[in-house]
C-alpha cells in the first residue's frame, strides 16, 4: 500500500505551513482578503477544503444570491415569491455551471440533514428563502431600485493586481449594491473589509470602463440592514495597500518557483479553518467547537507537523516575547516588509542564524513575486488611484507630506478649556453658587421635557413613566460650589486617588475623577470601534448622560456643569462631578447597560448617530435603575 504524502507539513518552530500549490493567474477580493486572515487557511482551503455542511452559508448565499438576481429582473415587484425564486435560482446555477463546464454545483450532493434525510433542491431553498423573506428589492437603496447589471463579471488590472469580481447589482444612478446573508459584522475590521469589498468594486468597474460609481452599498438582506462604503480614491488608495501584500504574499509562496511557506496567523477564526484541528497554533475557541469538529484533524495522514518531538507547541507570539529564539520576520514573508533584512539588525540576524529545525527552503533566499507597481499597467493605476504626484518615478509610492503639528498636538494641556459664555443649565455661571434645585421629573406620559431637565435636549422625547422619583429635596446637602474655571495651563502632580481631582490649576493625575475620564474615553474608544474621529464625541455624550441621569437621580447633591450641554464643559466642574461617588456609581451603570447591548442592531447603520442614540438610551435606562433603587430604599 503506497503511504499518503502530507500535502501541509506544519513547522510550528516558525509559524508556518509548507505547501505547494498552483500560483494564481488573478485574485478575487475574497481571495485576498482569505490570504490576509491566514496564508495558512488560505491554501488549505485550496489543498483540504472542509466537507459541506448542512446550512452551509456558502451554499444558502448562493441560491440567495441567485434569487436576487431573478428578482432584480422584475424590480417593480414589491412582493417576490422568495420560495419560487431560490428554486429556480438554483436552476439558473445549474445551468451555468453545465455551460461553462466546470464550477462547484449550487446543491451539494450528500448533505445530511439533522433528521438524516439527504438535503435536496427544495430543502436548501427553503432555508435560503427564509433569509429572504420579507425582503423587498426597495429595501436596498430606500427607493424603488433600477438595476441595470446583475452579477456582472469584471477583470481588470488594479495598481498591478489581475482583480477578477462579479458585482451583484449596479443601479441606474451609478451606485453598487453587494447582498449579504449574513449579519452585520459587530467588529471595526470586519465592516471595514466589507467596504474594502465595495472599492475592489469601484476600482474594477472603472478601470474596466464600464461607469463611474457613484455610490457603494452592503445590503444585509436577512437583517434588513445596509451600510455604505466610502469609495473615495483616498478610500480606494486605503484598501489597495492592504491588497498588495496579500497578492505579493501569494505570488511568492506559489508555483513551481515560490517559497512553498504560508505564515500561520492565529485568530478567534481559527475555529473555522479546514485544518482547525491539525494547525499546531491554531487558536480555538468555545464558540467554534462544532465547526472545528468537521476540520482535519492531527491524525490525517494528508497533514504533518515538524518538530512534534521538541517540547511542546510555543505560539509565535511567546517565542518573540520570550527571546529564546530569533523571531522569524513574518512580515516580510507575506509582502510589505523590506526584500532583505539589513545586517546587524534584529531582522537579519534572524535570517542568517541557522535554524535548529528548519529544511533547506527556508535557509534559501525568499524569491519574490514580480513587484506590481513597476509595471507600466501598475503605475498607470497607481497614479490614477493614488495621484501622479504620489507615484516615484520607480513607480514606487512616495511618502505623505508631513503635517506640521498645532500647538495642542504637541501639548494637550496647552488647550484651554473655556466655559460656556451663555449656559443655559448655570445661569450663575459666573458666581460660586449652590446647584439649583432638583429639577421637576417628567410627567408619566409623553410630553416635550422642561428646559430644566438635564435630559432636555440631551435625551429628545424623553418621557418615560417614572418610577417614584426622588424625593423633592429642600434639604438635601448642598453640592460645594464649584467656580468655573478660566482654562490655562495646568500643572499635573500625582497627589492621592482620594484627593480633589483639579486644585486651581494642579491637576491631580491620580485623582479618581480624572481616572474616571480616561476610562470613560476609553470605554468611547471601545463604542466608536475603529472609527478614531468617534472617540470625541462618544465620550462626550458618555459624560453627558452620566451627569443627566445622575443629577435626575440624585437630585441637586449633583454639581451644575457649566457648557457640558454645548460640548465644553467647565472642567472644575466636570472633575468635581467626576470625583465623586454617585458619578462612579452612574458611570458603571451606563457601562453596564451599554456592555448588554448589542453594537449594531437589525436595521442599525453603522453611524455616529447611531451610537449617540444608544448612548441616549443606556442614560435613560440608567436613570430609570437608579431611581429604582432610591425608590427602594425611601420607600
Ligand atoms: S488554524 Fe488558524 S493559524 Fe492554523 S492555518 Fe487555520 S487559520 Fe491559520
Amino acid at each position: 500500500m503506497t503511504a499518503i504524502e502530507p500535502v501541509m507539513t506544519f513547522d510550528p518552530a516558525h509559524g508556518v505551513v509548507h505547501a505547494s500549490t498552483r500560483r494564481p493567474s488573478h485574485a478575487s477580493f475574497s481571495a485576498l482578503d482569505g490570504w490576509l486572515t491566514c496564508p495558512g487557511r488560505w491554501v488549505a482551503n485550496r489543498l483540504l477544503p472542509k466537507p459541506i455542511e448542512w446550512g452551509s452559508p456558502l451554499v444558502l448565499g448562493g441560491i440567495a444570491h441567485a434569487a436576487l438576481e431573478l428578482a432584480c429582473r422584475t424590480p417593480e415587484n414589491q412582493s417576490p415569491d422568495w420560495g419560487a425564486l431560490t428554486l429556480a435560482g438554483i436552476r439558473l446555477e445549474r445551468d451555468r455551471v453545465a455551460a461553462r463546464g466546470w464550477g462547484d454545483e449550487p446543491v451539494p450532493a450528500g448533505v445530511p440533514m439533522p433528521d438524516g434525510r439527504e438535503a435536496g433542491d427544495a430543502d436548501w431553498a427553503r432555508a435560503a428563502a427564509d433569509r429572504l423573506s420579507g425582503f423587498a428589492l426597495s429595501d436596498a437603496l430606500g427607493r424603488p431600485l433600477e438595476p441595470v447589471a446583475m452579477e456582472q463579471e469584471l477583470h481588470a488590472d488594479v495598481a498591478g493586481i489581475p482583480l477578477t469580481g462579479s458585482v451583484d447589482c449596479r443601479d441606474a444612478a451609478g451606485i453598487v449594491v453587494d447582498w449579504k446573508t449574513g449579519r452585520v459584522p459587530a467588529r471595526a475590521d470586519g465592516r471595514r473589509r466589507h467596504a474594502d469589498q465595495l472599492r475592489v468594486y469601484r476600482m474594477l468597474l472603472e478601470t474596466a470602463g464600464v461607469c463611474e460609481v457613484r455610490g457603494a452599498r452592503d445590503v444585509y438582506v436577512e437583517h434588513r440592514a445596509w451600510a455604505d462604503a466610502d469609495i473615495s480614491d483616498a478610500a480606494c488608495t486605503d484598501t489597495l495597500s492592504r491588497l498588495h501584500p496579500a497578492w505579493d504574499g501569494m505570488l511568492r509562496a506559489t508555483g513551481d518557483d515560490g517559497t512553498g511557506m504560508f505564515p500561520l496567523r492565529p485568530s478567534g477564526l481559527c475555529s473555522w479553518c479546514p485544518v482547525a484541528r491539525a494547525c499546531p497554533l491554531a487558536r480555538l475557541i468555545p464558540a467554534g467547537a462544532r465547526a472545528a469538529a468537521s476540520s482535519v484533524g492531527p491524525d490525517d495522514p494528508r497533514v504533518a507537523v515538524m518538530g512534534t518531538h521538541t517540547a511542546g507547541v510555543e505560539s509565535f507570539e511567546s517565542r518573540v516575547s520570550n527571546g529564546k529564539e530569533p523571531a522569524l520576520d513574518l512580515l516580510a514573508m507575506i509582502g510589505g516588509a523590506p526584500d532583505a533584512a539589513a545586517p546587524g539588525t534584529d531582522a537579519g540576524a534572524a535570517a542568517a542564524a541557522p535554524s535548529k529545525r528548519w529544511s533547506p527552503a527556508a535557509a534559501a533566499p525568499v524569491r519574490r513575486g514580480p513587484d506590481p507597481w513597476v509595471t507600466p499597467e501598475g503605475r498607470a493605476t497607481a497614479a490614477k488611484w493614488l495621484g501622479a504626484d504620489a507615484v516615484g518615478t520607480d513607480g514606487s509610492a512616495t511618502e505623505p507630506e508631513p503635517k506640521p503639528a498645532t500647538p495642542a498636538d504637541d501639548d494637550p494641556w496647552a488647550k484651554p478649556v473655556a466655559p460656556a459664555p451663555d449656559d443655559p443649565w448655570n445661569p450663575t455661571k459666573t458666581e460660586s453658587k449652590p446647584a439649583e434645585p432638583e429639577p421637576e421629573p417628567a410627567a408619566p406620559e409623553a410630553k416635550p421635557a422642561k428646559a430644566s431637565d438635564p435630559f432636555a435636549g440631551l435625551m429628545p422625547g424623553t418621557a418615560a413613566p417614572e418610577p417614584k422619583p426622588a424625593a423633592p429635596e429642600p434639604k438635601a446637602p448642598e453640592p460645594a460650589p464649584v467656580k468655573p474655571t478660566a482654562g490655562g495651563p495646568l500643572r499635573a502632580v500625582e497627589g492621592k486617588p482620594f484627593e480633589p481631582s483639579l486644585t486651581g490649576t494642579t491637576l491631580n493625575v491620580a485623582g479618581y475623577g480624572f481616572g474616571q475620564l480616561l476610562m470613560t474615553h476609553a470605554h468611547a474608544a471601545v463604542l466608536a470601534d475603529g472609527h478614531d474621529d468617534w472617540v470625541a464625541p462618544i465620550g462626550m455624550e458618555l459624560l453627558k448622560v452620566q451627569w443627566a441621569a445622575g443629577r435626575k437621580a440624585f437630585g441637586a447633591r449633583v454639581p451644575d456643569i457649566p457648557g457640558l450641554e454645548k460640548g465644553a464643559p467647565d472642567r472644575a466642574a466636570l472633575l468635581a462631578w467626576l470625583d465623586s461617588t454617585p458619578s462612579r456609581d452612574t458611570e458603571r451603570a451606563v457601562r453596564a447597560l451599554l456592555d448588554a447591548d448589542p453594537m449594531l442592531k437589525a436595521g442599525e447603520s453603522d453611524t455616529l448617530d447611531s451610537r449617540l442614540d444608544r448612548i441616549r438610551a443606556a442614560g435613560r435606562g440608567t436613570y430609570t435603575a437608579l431611581a429604582a433603587a432610591i425608590t427602594l430604599i425611601e420607600a
